[in-house]
């Protein structure tokens, strides 16, 4: 499990312990951060007959993986858990009502019922209501995980009826710490922790890619040099992914960064950890204030978030 992760599994594996758990989970995250995994890793939890824990603590649960149920988990058998997925990329009406029915059943095995949802950002206007009378009604030991990359698609209703978890990969020297504290510090590591985030889903399309070369090329001359102002800043207006791809070529400069420093390698940086850290926070910043925005102030936000970065860069040239 991600070291990002530790903390949910850990409140998690207390308010299990504690029969405390909330009735709904909502898991908030950008792709690679590890939704999925924390969310799997509670539903074999709470489908397991015999939960193990690490070193005799209760804050550190894990299913079994072989008892009856955990089996069955495994091979998406269990009828205490209903997956639901969108279809033809929206989650409908039926699929909400079913898993009410679902949940007023008796559990067959455990305790609980769960119900994970993933992609819960395509559920229908319709679909959203119905989920929102479960979540206002709860039976009990049944719980809810719902996930989504984009939780502003979300019915506010529906967000303030979920204990929210809002997952953020480690960057930068949080990451670096983390990995020391644990002993381990190597490059291969290190890049493990990164593997997922580099591998956005647009990427496998070929044009996309070469528009994302293209685009790693002028932000790196950018940053570097300064040059290019204006092509740079035409492309984080045009191009939808821009905002992420800035994220994710920042993210990766930073990986970058952190190898060289695990591997001691006395090279010149000359965007050093501490650089980039702040060069992330603005683009995450920058992200979450362009989203806000309607089309027509668009361009005077990604103005903003272009200076936003060249002061940074500004702030570390002075400080040499
Ligand atoms: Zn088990």
């Amino acid at each position: 499990m991600q070291p990002w992760l530790r903390s949910y599994q850990q409140l998690l594996s207390l308010q299990y312990s504690n029969q405390q758990l909330p009735h709904a989970i909502l898991i908030n995250g950008v792709a690679g951060a590890g939704k999925s995994l924390l969310a799997q890793w509670l539903m074999h939890l709470l489908n397991c007959q015999q939960p193990i824990s690490q070193d005799n603590q209760v804050n550190k649960l894990q299913a079994c993986g072989q008892c009856k149920t955990c089996l069955l988990m495994h091979s998406n058998t269990l009828p205490d858990h209903l997956n639901l997925q969108a279809e033809k990329n929206s989650l409908g009406i039926d699929e909400i009502r079913h898993a009410n029915d679902f949940l007023h059943k008796t559990a067959q095995f455990g305790m609980y019922k769960t119900v994970l949802i993933t992609h819960a950002e395509t559920m229908t206007p319709a679909a959203a209501n119905a989920l929102l009378k479960t979540l206002e009604e709860p039976t009990d030991y049944s719980v809810i995980v719902l996930i989504t990359a984009d939780i502003e698609a979300l019915l506010p209703t529906i967000v303030s009826r979920c204990r929210v978890f809002h997952i953020q990969p480690d960057v930068g020297e949080r990451l670096l710490d983390n990995l020391q504290q644990q002993g381990k510090v190597n490059s291969n590591n290190l890049t493990k922790c990164f593997v997922n985030l580099t591998q956005l889903p647009e990427l496998t399309d070929d044009k996309v890619y070469e528009l994302f070369e293209g685009f790693k090329r002028l932000y790196l001359n950018y940053l570097y040099y300064q040059q290019d102002e204006a092509l740079l800043l035409q492309q984080v207006l045009d191009n939808k992914h821009a905002l992420r791809w800035l994220e994710q070529i920042t993210v990766n400069l930073q990986r970058d960064q952190l190898i060289k420093a695990a591997n001691l390698q006395a090279e010149k940086i000359v965007l050093d950890t501490h650089v980039l850290n702040k060069l992330y926070k603005v683009i995450v910043n920058g992200d979450k204030v362009i989203k806000a925005y309607t089309q027509s102030n668009k361009q005077f936000v990604c103005q903003q978030l272009i200076m936003s970065i060249s002061q940074v860069i500004e702030q570390a040239q002075i400080g040499k």
